[in-house]
């Protein structure tokens, strides 16, 4: 069952401490829809940094989708190697580049910009591999919608502050958060959690002593005596 406290009025007030540690809650970039979408793909398993490097390594060896599309698939690969799973991913790609041409006669994804949110969600979800999180990801940073993209921070943070079931699965949670949150919340959400989630409220074990939320937080006091102990008499 969902925490009793996994409420609208709690998001807002876990979204304002979180404000006003990090400072703004804004979208990392604007990106194209089809850049968005590739970079996300790029970044599966791996962290941004090297998704972005990958990504620069790919625009400058196949400057258009074209190419991409019609690139042998060892040097796409070799062009990618830097954000990992280089075998997996450049198949993935093509295929999705494929795919777009075929629906829109074009390497373009403009169009979603006109789409209602759900009608661009299913459009995206409907793409060869493409699952939840990524149509949030460019429903958020590329068409400014108002979406939460469920990674493993948003997840794991979800999960320890009650708002989903500690054994929701990560699409369970997307759904779960999409109703939960205000609208015109879920993409600072998003940005607040997964600052929380690389800076402090880590897995394995999170640093509850240095977060902002430990008073509104269900699994903080599992830490924090323990850490007391751990420390010992002074
Ligand atoms: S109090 Fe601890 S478990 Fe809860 S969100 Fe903060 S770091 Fe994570």
């Amino acid at each position: 069952m969902t925490d009793p406290n996994a409420t609208p009025r709690r998001v807002r007030a876990i979204l304002r401490r979180l404000e006003r540690r990090f400072g703004p809650l804004s979208p990392p970039r604007a990106s194209a829809p089809l850049d968005e979408l590739i970079l996300t793909v790029l970044s599966q398993h791996t962290s941004d940094v090297n998704a972005d490097r990958a990504f620069t390594s790919l625009r400058t060896a196949f400057p258009t989708w074209d190419q991409v599309a019609a690139a042998p698939q060892a040097a796409l690969a070799d062009a990618i190697r830097s954000g990992g799973l280089a075998d997996t991913k450049a198949p993935r790609i093509q295929t999705i580049l494929r795919e777009v041409s075929e629906r829109e006669g074009g390497y373009d994804l403009s169009r979603l910009r006109d789409m209602p949110d759900a009608e661009a969600r299913a459009y995206l979800t409907s793409l060869p591999g493409i699952g939840p999180k990524t149509a949030a990801v460019v429903l958020s940073f590329a068409l400014g919608r108002d979406a939460i993209p469920v990674d493993t921070h948003v997840h794991r943070v979800a999960r320890r502050l009650g708002l989903v079931p500690t054994k929701a699965s990560a699409e369970r949670a997307d759904r779960l958060l999409h109703d939960l949150v205000p609208d015109g919340l879920r993409t600072s959400l998003h940005v607040g959690l997964i600052r929380l989630g690389r800076e402090i409220c880590k897995a394995p074990t999170p640093r509850c002593a240095l977060c902002p939320l430990k008073d509104l937080c269900p699994t903080a006091p599992r830490y924090l005596p323990e850490r007391r102990q751990r420390r010992g008499p002074r």
